[in-house]
């Protein structure tokens, strides 16, 4: 595909997951300023995030260090904000408290340790960083089990290198993603009554974008709505 036709067809799914972004504020009284759409690049080429960024979107979001890395490093000049998605081992926490603005998927105390020493060697600047809840008590997806959350959190908030920011969550697989999202919402009230600067709700994805905005969610994270199928298996 040529870049005018990508551009193009990148500009077109933008437009729809817009509307249905707008269409969603309107049924829950909300407003679009009060959301963040992360676009999930994952898999997909430098080349798009530049066209992404040419079409307004300053919010990425990977799963990988190694391609999140080279991407953020590319398109230094661009002002972008990396949000981290994806399950992340100990050692390459250095490397994503490097780059990444945000990091949604703090699960266990090690991993925020780790994040706050690779922290201290890159910048001043504490690294914003999500609480990620497993709503369903499978680890296999990442996140802490939810009677965890209020122990991590503190622990994060203890780390003058981090900044706790609020919660994320994936919506189970073969469950309503209302009933989830509505649960994860309960959780942040909770949350807020310790940590009140931990706003952040990050739900919501391609397929379930206005349950989780109808639920509170601040922060919504599409891929293939705007980017197509990925083009390799994850
Ligand atoms: C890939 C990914 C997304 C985007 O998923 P789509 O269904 O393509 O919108 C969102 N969140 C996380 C954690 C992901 O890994």
């Amino acid at each position: 595909m040529t870049p005018t036709a990508r551009h193009a067809e990148l500009a077109a799914n933008l437009a729809r997951v817009e509307e249905r972004m707008a269409k969603a504020c309107a049924d829950a009284g909300r407003r679009r300023s009060e959301l963040t759409l992360v676009v999930v690049t994952k898999t997909w080429p430098v080349e798009d995030v530049r066209l992404l960024a040419e079409l307004g979107v300053l919010d990425l979001g990977e799963s990988r260090d190694q391609e999140a890395r080279v991407k953020a490093a590319s398109c230094a000049d661009l002002g972008l904000r990396w949000h981290f998605l994806g399950q992340l081992q100990r050692n390459k926490a250095r490397s994503v408290a490097g780059y990444a603005d945000l990091v949604h998927t703090v699960d266990r105390e090690s991993l925020a340790e780790a994040l706050a020493r690779g922290r201290a060697g890159s910048t001043t600047q504490p690294l914003p960083v999500l609480v990620q809840v497993s709503l369903d008590g499978d680890p296999a997806r990442g996140g802490a089990r939810a009677e965890d959350v209020p122990a991590l959190a503190s622990a994060v908030a203890g780390h003058s290198n981090l900044r706790l920011r609020g919660l994320m969550a994936v919506a189970p697989l073969g469950c309503d993603p209302a009933a989830a999202f509505a649960r994860l919402r309960t959780l942040s009230v909770g949350l807020r009554r310790e940590h009140p600067e931990a706003q952040v709700i990050s739900a919501g994805m391609s397929a379930d974008l206005e349950p989780a905005i109808r639920a509170g969610a601040t922060h919504l994270r599409v891929g293939s709505a705007v980017l197509g199928s990925r083009p390799l298996l994850r």
